[in-house]
């Protein structure tokens, strides 16, 4: 049985954030991040706290704004135009999911798309898909990040994204292709989906389907990315890949969690510093 290279993504995020850091102090001025809740979920207060934690100890401002359930889209769309307008503020992200009656697209369309550090403004998605710069959604772009580290020069490769959000899936398909991969997108839809995993040099799963893709479905030496996180039990996570199966014919896989979740947080932040530097005028990236 071949060896499987473990892809440590929890320390990869502590590299990038090291250098983060770095980069920072090296500023002269702090970038600032407000991070927007609306409402009390309880997992979307532990991951707002998380992200603030973070923003802190690489040296960037963290503004939070805690929102009541109820309130008013008016309201939200008011403090929006706000951060937008305050020079302090480099990024905004509203936490999503947002409570029903208000309508997530209309939010994400009020952000600055300069200042959109979640990269799910049209006009991010559509900079993407043309291949300009922009902001790049956080997780796409730590698959990307990872993949990078891990492989090197994708340019030829296969790539196939079982997925096709526009959290997740769909960026991460744009990214590869721009690393001149040849990329399959699959979904609920897709036909044979174990034979179209078996064609994958890259396999990155982001369906929310724990350990649905089997290790029959993995090329032998194939680099697997599990984006999924699958909550099964009160302290058990599980990805959308079968991570046992997969050992021992995967060349690399990350492992849920301690893979692609880590690269989040550190993604949005570098997604800030990078915001910060584009509207102080500084390098590009
Ligand atoms: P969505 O539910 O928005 O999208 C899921 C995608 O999977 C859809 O495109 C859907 O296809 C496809 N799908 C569902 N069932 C199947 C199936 N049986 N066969 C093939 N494709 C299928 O989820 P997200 O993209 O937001 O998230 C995906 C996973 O990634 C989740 O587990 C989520 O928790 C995780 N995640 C992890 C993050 C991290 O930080 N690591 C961040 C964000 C998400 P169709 O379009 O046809 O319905």
């Amino acid at each position: 049985m071949a060896e499987t290279r473990i892809i440590d993504g929890k320390a990869f995020a502590a590299g990038l954030l090291a250098r983060m850091m770095a980069a920072v102090a090296a500023l002269g001025w702090q970038p600032g991040l407000a991070v927007v809740l609306v409402g009390n979920d309880p997992a979307s207060q532990v991951y707002v706290r998380n992200k603030a934690k973070t923003t802190l100890r690489v040296g960037m401002r963290s503004f939070e704004f805690l929102l009541p359930a109820e309130t008013p889209e008016s309201q939200l769309l008011a403090l929006i135009a706000g951060l937008n307008a305050d020079p302090h503020v480099h990024g905004i992200l509203v936490q999503l999911p947002l409570p029903e009656h208000l309508d997530t697209e209309s939010v994400i369309a009020a952000i600055d798309p300069d200042k959109d550090v979640d990269g799910l403004h049209v006009i991010n998605a559509g900079r993407l898909a043309a291949g300009l710069p922009g902001l790049v959604p956080c997780t796409p772009l730590g698959c990307l990040l990872l993949l990078k580290d891990a492989l090197g020069d994708m340019a030829g490769m296969s790539a196939v994204v079982v997925g096709r959000s526009n959290l997740v899936g769909k960026p991460v398909a744009q990214l590869l292709l721009q690393e001149n991969c040849a990329v399959t997108i699959a979904h609920s839809k897709s036909r044979d989906l174990p034979e179209i995993c078996r064609g994958a040099d890259i396999l990155v799963a982001a369906v929310g389907r724990p350990e649905m893709v089997r290790g029959d479905w993995i090329k032998p030496g194939a680099t697997v990315i599990d984006v999924g996180i699958n909550r099964v039990a009160e302290q058990k996570i599980l990805g959308d890949v079968a991570f046992d199966e997969a050992l021992g014919i995967a060349g690399r896989i990350t492992p849920v969690p301690g893979g692609v979740g880590p690269m989040t947080i550190a993604c949005l932040l570098q997604n800030t510093l990078t915001a910060a530097q584009r509207i102080m005028g500084g390098p590009k990236e």
